[in-house]
């Protein structure tokens, strides 16, 4: 917190936003617009050399500070349709998604800011400050541009899309009573900016309307702030069958693997942290949409080099998550001060075998060109020709890893076909091999051999149930264990030294 971060402006040669602190020893704050959009929002706190300041006024942008012109005039606000149930957003506005034709539940008026005004805040004692610390609704989109081109990058398992120069638009919805919840947006006079606090009292709200009507005519109206830059964007689809069958757990194991992959571009192209970010959306049919895409205005070029390197990619992200000994998640793996809104909803285990298979994926690529929406498509095709049993699965593949195993001669023997029962006796499951005493299952199918939905979801179901009671799930696709049984042992061996670490640094605190 504090003002550390608030970077003097030469850093960031464009795409800044301004506070003006309405203080006379302090400059002009700055900070790129993505950030911004959540710091410098009305109402919140903002510390800067000494003083605490509150935001109470935004300005349109275009509109001169002194020039009360009507934010609706120079193009500055505009009208908005967002798809509760895919993520489509688009400036045309329609009655049903035609992504994935549900009905249009919202639409925003987006205040494209750039600039803010704040005043010291001098009344506001410590524990009112804790009190106040805001939490914003964000959410970010790829704007909708039908018939767009992109470029295809086909692997096992996902087919990658890459859209270079894709529009985005970072949004902050306003405050949210808790994590999760829709924000109540901006009350905001159309004329002036200046900023109405939500929540006042009847006689506070008559003294804001009287000081407002001293200088300005205008009307206060809701609006939702706006970032819309261009961005390369990289789509990860990642269809129903690779996500675990609760909703509340999707949207865990979405966030989890978009930040795992931020990570992970960070660790193989050793970029600073948050120059590749990314945004989850469902996708409208029974699975999620990951896009990552670059900060920096202009852009590296990083998410090309991505998409043509999805295994070391991969590969990369697995080792931030899995080379520490961590629960779900800390700050050398997923965490930052700037994800804190989704501290909660990560969880490495839960992205585990999934990064592993992608980390698994063979070199030779396949690219070609297509449109907005053709990766999930094809992932899909991919999915729908490799999960319905045709592989070789069960025996063959379970005494190919036992092998494997053996001739490493590492590890200790595991226990083959272990009963896991529930705390009322009855069984749960039996993983294919397990070592008990460290509480690690391992299963060596996968999603791709079951075939039908409601055997995946069983399974789904299971294995979490399994990780919920302290075990170490490690799921193994049949074709990585006859393609590489190298890795597939390393990677137990790596979740037995964990178990190891785990166990010793119990002791130590007990
Ligand atoms: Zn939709
Ligand atoms: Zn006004
Ligand atoms: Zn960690």
């Amino acid at each position: 917190m504090a003002d550390t971060g608030l970077l003097p402006s030469y850093q960031f040669p464009t795409d800044t936003f301004a506070l003006d602190p309405g203080v006379a020893d302090t400059p002009t704050l700055r900070r790129p617009a993505w950030i911004a959009l959540f710091e410098f929002a009305p109402g919140n706190l903002v510390y800067a050399n000494g003083h605490k300041l509150k935001n109470i006024r935004a300005f349109f942008a275009g509109g001169g500070r002194r020039v009360a012109g009507h934010a609706d005039a120079g193009g500055q606000v505009e009208q908005f349709c967002f798809c509760d149930t895919c993520g489509f957003a688009s400036r045309t506005i329609v009655n049903n998604c035609p992504r994935c034709n549900s009905p249009i539940a919202r639409t925003a008026q987006v205040a494209m800011l750039e600039s803010f005004e704040a005043e010291e805040s001098t009344q506001i004692t410590a524990a009112e400050d804790a009190r106040q610390r805001v939490i914003f609704d964000r959410a970010e989109y790829v704007l909708d541009e039908p018939g767009r081109p992109s470029v295809l990058y086909s692997y096992d398992l996902v087919t990658l899309e890459y859209r270079e120069r894709a529009q985005l638009l970072a949004t902050n919805w306003g405050k949210s009573r808790r994590r999760g919840d829709r924000g109540e947006r901006f009350l905001l006079c159309s004329s002036c900016g200046r900023h109405q606090p939500s929540g006042l009292t009847n006689q506070r709200l008559t003294k804001w309307n009287e000081d407002h009507a001293r200088f300005c005519n205008g009307a206060v109206s809701d609006f939702i702030l706006g970032y819309e830059f261009t961005a390369d964007a990289l789509v990860v689809p990642v269809p129903g069958a690779y996500l675990p069958p609760d909703a509340g757990d999707q949207e865990n194991f979405a966030r989890t693997l978009g930040k795992a992959l931020a990570v992970g571009a960070q660790e193989l192209l050793e970029t600073e942290p948050d120059e590749v970010t990314y945004m989850a959306h469902r996708d409208g049919t029974d699975g999620w949409s990951i896009a990552l895409y670059e900060t920096s205005p202009g852009g590296a070029g990083y998410l090309a080099e991505l998409a043509s390197a999805l295994g070391p990619w991969a590969r990369a992200a697995h080792q931030r998550l899995f080379g520490h000994g961590c629960d779900k998640a800390c700050y050398r793996c997923l965490k930052s001060y700037r994800n804190q809104f989704e501290h909660g909803r990560l969880d490495k285990e839960q992205v585990r075998g999934f990064l592993f298979a992608l980390a698994g994926v063979p070199d030779t690529l396949v690219t070609a060109d297509g449109t907005a929406g053709d990766g999930m498509r094809q992932t899909r095709t991919w999915l729908d020709a490799n999960a319905d049993g045709r592989q070789p699965a069960g025996t063959p593949i379970e005494h190919a890893l036992a092998t494997a195993i053996r001739v490493d001669g590492r590890l200790p023997a595991p226990t083959a076909q272990f009963e896991i029962h529930n705390a009322d006796g009855s069984l749960l499951t039996v993983p294919d091999f397990a070592y008990p005493e460290r509480r690690i299952a391992i299963f060596c199918d996968g999603f791709a051999f079951h075939g039908n939905p409601a055997t995946l979801s069983e399974d789904a179901r299971k294995r979490n149930r399994l990780q919920a009671m302290g075990w170490l799930v490690l799921t193994f696709w049949g074709r990585q264990i006859l393609r590489d049984p190298a890795r597939c042992v390393d990677e137990i061996r790596a979740a037995l030294e964990h178990r190891e670490l785990v166990r010793r640094d119990g002791e130590a605190e007990s």
